[in-house]
């Protein structure tokens, strides 16, 4: 999001040299840079003690393929509390831990991507009503299963590569 005008006061910005960030909308009224936005978002594969990946399918969007266990972060929250927090609420089972793999750009939504291997032992899913599948897959078939080219890809490429 670039601010045209200030989500504060409403006054139209105008551009201000900010040193090596070069020029930054800044609102002369609250006298504040307003950087441009976005959203974070984590992006989660379960892996069990098996070598095994889990991988989800939408209620909504694209459905033919397979997803991570993804959303947005929350003010407050750390990104593996809220990786841990969307497996939680999406398939509810609470992973142990997850861990940070890498971060991505997600250019089609704007949406800065940290993607996270979750460890769990296998365990019975149970679905909100955002998800219609939750399923286990072999590293190779999990690879099969998801969008080429796709950030969820090189996630489990990530998690396959760690056998
Ligand atoms: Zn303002």
């Amino acid at each position: 999001m670039h601010f045209t005008y200030c989500p504060e006061c409403g006054t139209k910005t105008v551009l201000r040299r900010m040193g090596d960030d070069g020029d930054v909308p800044y609102c002369a009224r609250c006298q504040k840079p307003l950087f441009d936005m976005f959203s974070t978002c984590v992006l989660s594969v379960l892996k069990n003690s098996s070598g095994e990946l889990a991988l989800i399918r939408q209620s909504y969007g694209q459905q033919e393929t397979f997803v991570g266990v993804a959303g947005y972060m929350k003010p407050g929250e750390t990104a593996e509390e809220a990786a841990l927090r969307e497996i939680a609420e999406e398939i509810g089972v609470t992973a142990d831990r997850a861990e940070f793999r890498f971060s991505a750009w997600h250019a089609a939504k704007g949406q800065l991507m940290l993607c996270f291997l979750a460890e769990i032992d296998r365990a019975d899913f149970t679905l909100s009503g955002e998800v219609r599948e939750a399923r286990w897959f072999s590293a190779e078939d999990a690879a099969k299963s998801v969008r080429p080219g796709s950030i969820i890809e090189r996630l489990v490429l990530t998690a396959a590569a760690q056998q």
